[in-house]
């Protein structure tokens, strides 16, 4: 078998799963982490008997990780446990009403007859369509590398009937929010389904209607727990890069990808140690890797180069109660009084939403050992536009808090919240862009904005630079745990066939 040197920068989900997958294929890997741990954004904070996810909590679609462990023929479920949960989100109306989103379809439509009679058969017709799209996006999209329409298909093969159906299901040119109305009258309904898109820090008024594939990835597969915490994914996969021989260096950025004759060659950490390599898998945001480490910018098609946009940023706050919430679920969502309103500021006018919508975690219900007794450890993430230059977050974050604290006092029923904390700790945009070295503090990469081409993103084989691959939540096929995964994957995968079928020049 041929073995080859390997640089991976960034240890995030998105590295760890390459470096996982190209030492599997027995490959020599070295992983390069500017922070002293490794998990990126999936990272952890303990703090007088609370233990809190900083980043993910909800996780879907756990066959990319079984798949990725799998490769080195281990079985996930040796490796962590974890605990399906359903119903998978409660969600808090403005108007004082409640709903639980539940897994099964038919039951879910049940629900909603009660809840907003005649609600039931849009939401059949909106999964059969999600299911439709997912099954797409598996056939044409999922596990290989894509940076536009022409990657997805193999024109002379893919020219039939059938294939002409699937891209006439695409609906191009259709949003998210448009595809849920003409299907689904209820605006709470609606703007529930809408929230998928939030998996990708998008506005549903501006992303292609393909996202709907979202709502059929979660219904069908589940949304799940690990025990421990979200935070057991990346140990679980540090254990096993560990265990496959990875070179793991930790505080230690790399700063250049250096080419000769339009390959790239070495990379060069931020202490200046030159390491020579075969390829290089970059974990780093697929913007800043090109205009940082390389020189350049994301591939260009026709002669054009695609502007990319970030994808929205977020504030959490981590609050330790003493006492838990009995009316929470473990994911809840409260949301804003008008989601197109809430939209237009997040998204157009790159402003906080003064009435926003809040995603909280509540762990304890299924973990209780997160906290001291009967205490909770509560996580409320609101998105926010990604940073512009004249936002100071230091300044805006008192009033800011005011608002997330007002809405979940006012519409989820916590009006004694500060009466209860013990702890609390807060992350905003300026701290995700700083501690993740991320595009303008984006926490979900690039934004999916554009009904034609916005569903997709730099692919995972560089095209400027032979020997470069792509990971992460800026690459294909996009942001949100399964997806950084499975680019991972494909970034590996793309890498290990390139090596072994020659058509990666070799390096001396
Ligand atoms: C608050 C929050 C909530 C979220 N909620 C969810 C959720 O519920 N479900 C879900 O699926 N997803 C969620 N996400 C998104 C998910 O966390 C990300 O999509 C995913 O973790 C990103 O992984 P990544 O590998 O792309 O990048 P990252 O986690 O950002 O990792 C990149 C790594 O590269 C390192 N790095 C960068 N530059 C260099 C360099 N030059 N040299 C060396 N190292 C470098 C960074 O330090 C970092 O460790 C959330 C994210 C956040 C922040």
């Amino acid at each position: 078998m041929r073995t080859d040197r390997v640089a991976v920068i960034g240890g995030g989900l998105g590295g760890l799963a390459s470096a996982v997958v190209l030492a599997a294929r027995g490959h020599k890997v070295t992983l390069l982490e500017r922070n002293p741990w490794l998990g990126g954004k999936a990272a952890v904070l303990e703090e007088d008997g609370f233990r809190f996810d900083m980043g993910p909590t909800i996780l879907t679609v756990p066959r990319v990780l079984r798949r990725i462990f799998a490769e080195a023929g281990r079985d996930i479920d040796q490796e962590m446990k974890l605990v399906r949960l359903d119903p998978q989100w409660r969600c808090f109306f403005e108007d004082g009403s409640v709903l639980d989103l539940s897994e099964n379809v038919e039951a879910m439509a049940g629900t909603l007859d009660r809840f907003a009679p005649g609600s039931g058969e849009g939401y059949r017709r909106f999964q059969q369509l999600s299911e439709r799209l997912h099954g797409i996006s598996e056939r044409f999209f999922f596990w290989k590398s894509v940076e536009d329409l022409m990657d997805t298909m193999d024109m002379r093969r893919s020219m039939n009937l059938s294939t002409m159906s699937d891209v006439l299901a695409l609906r191009m040119g259709t949003t998210v929010a448009g595809t849920i109305r003409g299907r689904v009258p209820d605006a709470r309904v609606a703007q529930m389904l809408d929230h998928f898109t939030q998996y990708v820090g998008s506005s549903p008024y501006g992303s292609p209607a393909v996202l709907c594939a979202i709502a059929h990835m979660q219904t069908s597969e589940g949304v799940w727990y690990p025990m421990g915490g979200t935070r057991a994914v990346p140990e679980a996969l540090e254990r096993l890069a560990a265990d496959l021989g990875v070179d793991i260096r930790l505080s230690t950025g790399v700063r250049q990808v250096h080419a000769e004759g339009g390959r790239a060659v070495a990379v060069e950490t931020d202490r200046g140690e030159r390491i020579p390599v075969s390829a290089v898998v970059s974990n780093m945001d697929a913007v800043r890797t090109y205009r940082e480490l390389v020189g350049g910018a994301p591939a260009k098609r026709f002669g054009k180069r695609r502007q990319y946009e970030p994808a929205c940023s977020g504030v959490v706050f981590y609050l330790g109660l003493d006492r838990g919430y009995d009316h929470l679920l473990h994911h809840d969502f409260v949301f804003s009084r008008d989601p197109e309103e809430e939209f237009d500021w997040i998204y157009r006018k790159g402003e906080p939403a003064p009435d926003p919508s809040c995603y909280i975690a509540a762990p304890a219900r299924t973990e209780p050992g997160v906290a001291p007794d009967g205490g909770e450890a509560l996580y409320v993430l609101v998105h926010t536009p990604y940073l512009r230059p004249h936002h100071d977050w230091s300044k805006m974050l008192p009033e800011y808090r005011k608002t997330v604290f007002d809405k979940l006092k006012r519409t989820a029923g916590m009006k004694d919240l500060e009466d209860r904390i013990r702890v609390e700790r807060v992350l905003t945009p300026q701290d995700i862009h700083d501690r993740y070295n991320v595009l303008n503090g984006a926490i979900y990469g690039l934004a999916s904005h554009g009904r034609f081409m916005g569903a997709f993103k730099p692919g995972n084989r560089s095209r400027e630079l032979e020997g470069l691959y792509l990971a992460g939540g800026a690459a294909h096929p996009g942001p949100g745990m399964p997806m950084v995964l499975m680019s991972g994957w494909i970034a590996a995968d793309t890498l290990d066939q390139d090596l072994k079928s020659g058509a990666l020049r070799e390096v001396a």
